[in-house]
């Protein structure tokens, strides 16, 4: 049987939204806001950006079943440049992207000619992206939809920037950024190819003279000074004479161009080779006489280009001289003469040279040796860590690594030896448009002051108040917090909002984009035109999201009507804070943490976010998803071929929250395959009375309530995947015992129960597979919806554990019969079951009892029992405690603590009544039952003498 899965979620998205089910407002029930980052359109979606989204679903969806009043809303974030930069590609007639859209994301031939229009790319993608999301099933209030360049959002962005403004966390000044040269704009991570952080270095550039010029060289170890013995320059490079800002340099042609964005006015006079340098000599205060020497490791791209060369600490400068030395060419080698590692700090464990040591230990042979690189790393933090300077440092003599760094870097700026050079610590880091990103000091630019103190204090204090999922993440948070230094917030291009107080400047993409789960309480009102973006004042805003002010007021200078105004900050102050917010991995160091900072900037402290939770990506067929790999699925595509439900389980199952996702046809096909075997069952069943139940009702109804625990528990602690794993798989189990009892009894009343069960699954699974579920919930005749039906509860102790206990019995003895017959290889004519005798059992129960109070030894166990007269016999038979004890030692602790609240267990009348017809159906014989103790006892092999609780013995013949 297959299933018509379109037509089945057609027919349910329709029924949800004539009932307005997931239109929400504020009512007597306690609320929940979830909220997911919202897409930027400029793509269709595919199926890994449904992870996110599909786990905020399911969140939303089960909270709603819990009984809470959900929010879960949607915008699209159309600011920044990316659909500028496509807008252009577009007008030029850029082959490749033409091809792209025509292709890959099926764009109609007449629209891409409209796309010169950047808005008419997020238009077209962002209906392209909602689309999916309803075809998903998302249970999203799309009454409060907006997108960034709204009028009302704008209004918004400008009262939120001022804020931060009138807080003096808005800051002019001079700091570096990632910088694309091409769109002249400072990039962060949306901006870039890969979505990549710029992230960047301080190098002290240490200036050697050569006569009237300059030679500088990068480096992070400035008191590695005292140590220079030559420099490096790689002979095959071309170097650049330039003028900075006056001075005569000599620069590799990149640190050259690098240096242009970094506050300095660079002119170029003209090349020069590498090799022209080799063999001058350079001097530096106290020094002369450092020559330049040729090495191949030198890259034109780091640094200057140039190298101080300090062999005794520096691994690759030893490896380099030590590489020279050894030259065929004669003149090099004389070149190195008297040249040899100069020792400047003493480091426990390390001898004169360490980088000898270090070289060595690694087993290092040549200057390109990748190990270099660690060796490198090594030494360097032993240095840095527990070295300290010798007497050849002056002034410095004795002093630690670590905290003489900076005197040292003092001492080289006051006298005009040293300047600065920033390095991209991630390159190449590529803007959208194609180009390098450099690293730009930008001046009088707009920054957020995220280096703030007080304002980090802040925010950790809400990252320790709230909820993180999973909590391994938690540290990442702080790590980021630490690291959180000033912002660039404004760009000169793109799509947003102008800073109020500087119209050349739009609020940038990560900045306009953190606090605005506030904006859907108020973009449901502007939507249904009761309110007007152009009355949207700052005024309006402070009353409405903090309470300054009233209402009367408010609404004599904006012209809302005061009942409206009213009603908003009613509803704020219902929905907000935000009780869940939902986030891709890669947003961690930079949404999430503005998310969080910027809320407690503005917000005050019961309106700061009470809970993150952090997804990692989707994989195809274990690949990672790229459009140069092809391996990209658009969604709605998906949904087309395989249904949204299967998708949503198969995102789901496959990893839980912080793992990739492996989304891979297998699984598909077998949810798929699962589904509609559920399916099928729920058109066998009707609802029947159930009563007089037997044993086995009972234990698979509270195998039902465990289920139902387990599932609950999971979610709770957003485990999906093991969730979705108890729903669907590991009932299986239960249900087949189930039926195996119950058709060896013929028993034709379960209709019942079995309707019970399938109506809990399916509402357990509703949340997961909402249509499916919807339909499955109707054919077992049902009404109402399934995702609008309470969830299951479950009441922790009342479980019926003797139950539990009863039926493992029955399972343990069937297990052993079939066990002695395999290896016998005999057909039973008669099976005779022996039981321990209350003496064993009362002693059974003594020894439990030890064992779960903690008591695992022998020795001690049977002098307790010896103690107690009425175990007292026990004595004679040590090997019954002996074997007592492993038997309960290899139970689970749960079963171990049932067995100890039910004291009287008849274990002979159990196994009378409800192993015989098991029996009979399995093997096609009686059994017979005594206690060992029974005085008709049948007993010819002596086995019953063996019995010992939940342990009888069998004797097949
Ligand atoms: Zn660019």
């Amino acid at each position: 049987m297959t299933i018509d899965w379109v037509g089945i979620e057609a027919k349910w998205r329709e029924k949800w939204d004539e009932s307005k089910e997931f239109e929400i407002e504020p009512n007597e029930k306690e609320k929940k806001f979830v909220t997911v980052a919202y897409p930027y359109p400029n793509s269709p979606q595919h199926i890994g950006h449904g992870r996110t989204y599909t786990l905020a679903d399911v969140h939303s969806r089960y909270l709603r079943m819990k009984g809470y009043n959900v929010l879960f809303p949607m915008g699209f974030h159309y600011t920044g440049t990316p659909i500028l930069g496509m807008a252009k590609r577009v007008e030029n007639n850029d082959s490749e992207l033409i091809e792209g859209l025509k292709k890959l994301y099926d764009v109609p031939e007449g629209k891409i000619r409209e796309f010169i229009d950047p808005v008419r790319i997020a238009d077209y993608f962002h209906e392209e992206i909602k689309a999916g999301m309803i075809e998903m099933g998302y249970s999203i209030d799309w009454r409060r939809e907006f997108t960034t360049i709204d009028r009302g959002y704008q209004k918004f962005i400008e009262w939120q920037i001022g804020k931060l403004k009138e807080n003096n966390l808005i800051i002019q000044g001079s700091h570096p950024v990632g910088w694309c040269p091409n769109d002249q704009n400072p990039v962060s991570q949306h901006d870039t190819q890969g979505d990549v952080e710029p992230d960047f270095t301080e190098y002290i550039l240490i200036k050697f003279r050569l006569g009237e010029e300059i030679i500088p060289t990068a480096t992070l170890r400035p008191e590695t000074i005292f140590g220079v013995t030559n420099l490096w320059i790689n002979p095959e490079t071309s170097y650049k004479r330039i003028e900075v800002n006056g001075e005569k340099w000599i620069t590799s042609s990149e640190c050259a161009y690098k240096l242009s964005f970094q506050n300095k006015d660079v002119q170029v006079i003209e090349e020069i080779r590498g090799s022209e340098l080799v063999g001058k000599k350079v001097s530096f205060p106290n020094r002369d006489d450092v020559i330049i020497l040729p090495a191949s490791f030198v890259q034109s791209y780091t640094g200057t280009g140039i190298v101080m060369s300090v062999p005794a600490h520096a691994p690759y400068d030893y490896q380099a001289l030590k590489d020279l030395k050894a030259d065929s060419n004669e003149k090099v080698r004389k070149e190195t003469e008297g040249i040899d590692p100069i020792p400047i700090i003493h480091t426990q464990g390390f001898g004169e040279i360490p980088s000898e040591e270090i070289i060595e230990k690694f087993g290092i042979t040549n200057q390109l040796d990748p190990k270099l690189e660690d060796a490198t790393k090594e030494l360097y933090n032993k240095e840095f860590y527990e070295g300290s300077l010798k007497e050849n440092t002056f002034q410095f003599y004795n002093k630690k690594v670590s905290e003489v760094k900076d005197q040292i870097k003092d001492w080289l700026e006051q006298r005009g030896n040293s300047d600065k050079l920033l390095e991209m610590t991630n390159s190449p880091v590529r803007c959208r448009c194609g180009t390098e990103c450099v690293v730009k000091i930008l001046n009088n630019q707009w920054f957020l002051d995220y280096g703030n103190k007080s304002w980090k204090e802040k925010a950790v204090k809400c990252f320790e108040k709230m909820g993180i999922l999973p909590p391994e993440i938690s540290s990442e948070f702080n790590y980021v917090v630490g690291w959180l230094k000033e912002r660039a917030c404004a760009r000169q291009q793109g799509l947003g909002t102008k800073l109020p107080w500087d119209k050349d400047w739009i609020v940038e993409s990560l900045s306009d984009s953190v606090i605005y789960m506030a904006y859907y309480i108020i973009s449901r009102y502007v939507n249904d035109k009761l309110i007007f973006a152009e009355n949207l004042s700052d005024q309006f805003f402070d009353y409405v999201f903090l309470g300054i002010g009233d209402s009367k007021s408010v609404s004599e200078s904006t012209k809302i009507d005061q009942k409206t105004i009213d009603q908003i900050r009613s509803d704020f102050r219902y929905f907000y804070p935000v009780d869940s917010r939902h986030s891709g991995r890669d947003l961690v160091p930079n949404h999430l943490a503005f998310f969080v900072m910027n809320h407690v900037a503005i917000f005050p402290e019961d309106l700061w976010p009470k809970e993150i939770v952090v997804n990692g990506s989707v994989l195809m067929e274990g690949k990672k998803m790229s459009k140069s790999m092809g391996n990209i699925i658009p969604l709605r595509k998906a949904i087309r071929e395989f249904g949204a439900d299967p998708i949503r389980l198969a995102i789901v199952i496959s990893a839980e929250l912080l793992q990739d996702a492996d989304f891979n046809m297998d699984s598909v096909n077998s949810i798929k395959n699962k589904l509609e075997s559920l399916m099928y069952e729920c058109k066998k069943y009707q609802r029947v009375e159930i009563n007089n139940l037997e044993p086995e009702d009972s234990w698979i109804l509270t195998k039902l309530q465990a289920l139902v625990r387990d599932t609950t528990e999971s979610i709770e602690r957003m485990r999906l995947r093991e969730a979705l794993h108890h729903v669907l798989f590991e009932f299986e189990s239960s249900l087949h015992w189930y039926q195996k009892r119950t058709s060896a009894k013929k028993r034709e009343n379960i209709d019942g129960i079995l309707h019970k069960i399938l109506s809990t699954r399916v509402v357990i699974l509703s949340p997961f597979a909402p249509h499916i579920a919807e339909e499955m919930w109707e054919k077992l005749g049902n009404t109402g919806f399934a995702s609008q039906t309470k969830w299951p509860s479950y009441e922790g102790d009342n479980f019926d554990l003797s139950s539990i206990q009863s039926e493992e019995l029955l399972k343990s003895i069937i297990d052993d019969i079939s066990n002695i017959l395999n290896v016998t290889k005999m057909t039973p004519s008669k099976i005779i079951i022996y039981t321990a005798d209350d003496f064993k059992t009362k002693t059974y129960h003594a020894i439990l009892e030890a064992i779960v109070n903690g008591q695992t030894n022998m020795g001690q166990i049977m002098k307790e029992l010896i103690a107690n007269p009425e175990t007292q016999e026990v004595k004679k038979n040590p090997d019954f405690v002996q074997k007592t004890i492993k038997d309960v030692l290899s139970e689970p602790m749960t079963l171990r603590n049932s067995k100890l609240r039910i004291q009287n267990f008849d274990e002979k009348n159990l196994i009378k009544n409800e192993l015989t017809s098991l029996v009979k159906n399995d093997f096609g014989v009686e059994i017979t039952v005594y206690s060992e103790s029974d005085p008709e006892i049948y007993d010819p092999k002596n086995k019953a003498h063996t019995a010992r609780p939940f342990k009888p013995a069998i004797l097949i013949e």
